[in-house]
Parts: C-alpha cells; sequence; structure tokens
C-alpha cells in the first residue's frame, strides 16, 4: 500500500553520485508498508512494515495519505486481525504505528535489533533514520516477549513466506519471499529502494555496509530471474508502473497482477 511520497535528488539519493559524472536531477519516491494475506484457509494477515508516524513525517516534511489502520479496512482487513508484523529494518519510516497493533507479534532480525539497541546506533548518521521513541517500543515488545528476532540467514516466517537476512542498507535488513500461484514476489524492502540500484548498479547513499549491499543487490538480481518472480523495490514510483492497481483502492499495487 502506498501510503506517501516525496521528491527528492539523485545526488541525495545515491552513494558517490559525482562519481558517475551524470548531471543531478529530481527522484521521486514513494512510500510504502505491505500486507501479505494468506488465500488459503488460515486468512493469516502479515504486515510487512508500518510506515511512519504522522508526527515524524510532518517534522521530517513527508506526504502522508494514511497509517495501517487507517488503510487495512480499504482492503476488507481489520487492524486486529494483523498477527504478525514484519519489521524488515528499524529505519522511522518502517517502524511508526507499531501501537497500532498491541497484540501481534513483532519479527525483525537479531542483528537489526542488536544494532539500533547499541550505542553506535546514537551517533548522527545512525540516529538521523530512527525515532527513538519506536526503538524504545521495539524493546518494550521485546520485554514483553513480544518480539521474535531471526539469527538465521533464512527464515521460514509461514507456509511460504521466507525472511532472507541481507544486510547492506541496515545491519539486518531483511527481505521478504513470498510464494504465491503466480510464481514468488521478491519483497525487497529498502535493500532495493529503486531498480535503478540494480539496473545500473548504483548503491544507495544510505548504508551500512557497502559489500554487503552489493551482495544483496546480486541476490535480488538471482532472485527475481527465477520462474514467476516479482521484484518488489521499497521506494520506487516504478512498482505503479510495473504492476497493475488493486480493485479495492487505487494506492494499492496489485503484485499479484503484472500490467502487461
Ligand atoms: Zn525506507
Amino acid at each position: 500500500m502506498r501510503y506517501g511520497s516525496r521528491v527528492t535528488r539523485k545526488a541525495e539519493s545515491f552513494h558517490n553520485y559525482h562519481i558517475y559524472g551524470e548531471p543531478d536531477e529530481a527522484l521521486d519516491v514513494d512510500y510504502y508498508f505491505w500486507v501479505i494475506r494468506d488465500s488459503a484457509d488460515t486468512g493469516r494477515v502479515t504486515l510487512v512494515d508500518t510506515g511512519f508516524a504522522r508526527e515524524a513525517g510532518r517534522r521530517r516534511g513527508r506526504d502522508q495519505w494514511f497509517t495501517p489502520a487507517d488503510a487495512l479496512p480499504l482492503l476488507g482487513i481489520a487492524p486486529e486481525a494483523v498477527s504478525t508484523v514484519v519489521i524488515t529494518h528499524a529505519h522511522w519510516d518502517h517502524t511508526g504505528n507499531l501501537a497500532q497493533f498491541p497484540d501481534a507479534e513483532i519479527v525483525m532480525s537479531q542483528a537489526e535489533y542488536d544494532f539500533w539497541t547499541s550505542a553506535v546506533a546514537r551517533r548522527r548518521h545512525f540516529a538521523l533514520h530512527s525515532e527513538t521513541a519506536e526503538i524504545a517500543l521495539l524493546t518494550q515488545a521485546h520485554a514483553a516477549g513480544r518480539l521474535t528476532l531471526t539469527t538465521r540467514e533464512s527464515t521460514r516466517l509461514a507456509p511460504g513466506i521466507e525472511l532472507v537476512h541481507v544486510g547492506g542498507h541496515t545491519p539486518g535488513e531483511l527481505i521478504v519471499s513470498v510464494a504465491d500461484e503466480a510464481g514468488t514476489v521478491i519483497l525487497a524492502s529498502d535493500a532495493l529502494h529503486h531498480y535503478e540500484e540494480i539496473d545500473q548498479d548504483r548503491p544507495y547513499a544510505v548504508l551500512a555496509d557497502l559489500p554487503a549491499m552489493y551482495r544483496a543487490y546480486d541476490l535480488l538480481a538471482e532472485l527475481a530471474a527465477g520462474p514467476g518472480a516479482r521484484l518488489v523495490a521499497g521506494h520506487d514510483p516504478e512498482v505503479r508502473a510495473r504492476f497493475a492497481a488493486h480493485p479495492a483502492h487505487p494506492a494499492v499495487t496489485d503484485l499479484g497482477r503484472p500490467r502487461d
């Protein structure tokens, strides 16, 4: 579900953009969270990331149309029906609104949790991308036994849903692989903000580990080449060009229906 947008510059978005010798230009950015609904008997609903909180978005000058609790009913899903919230990484635009899901199990990687609760995460270049109160909510969820931390390279969350640790953008960045009737949706989240990162081999500006970021691009390209694979970038308006709109609402992209 696309819940916000902004316009930025390529020079701010790609790591050392000046080395490419290209003029700077505007870059459109979309903001998403993702809903995985089990179409089989279970009806299980998994929310992948929770967007940013209204106040944080306003403070940082981002346009926002809705939060998950506002938006899920557009798909006929009650917020209480979300049993699991996956946090792909703990940047502010992925951890807002967690309080809307007080009963859900939260799943993220151990590496990500350890990093954001460590001293180095409070240094300016990292702290800029997180919200202290939201990291505190994760800590409270941990204390309450509501947080599951993945430690393996690949973790099966539920039948057909795998969480794969890639790192790079953040120390514990996860991607999500979801099997459906047509093949596999590879939900990159911020392991791939814009398709251009893979297509032009052009790392994103915000990173924790450049070699890991390059390896994540290689893995995503390999997975995307699989039969029936659909690669979904985390912030690219191109997602809306590649996939049809959901019949329920124009802000929802239907990953099950590639646009032809
Ligand atoms: Zn993001």
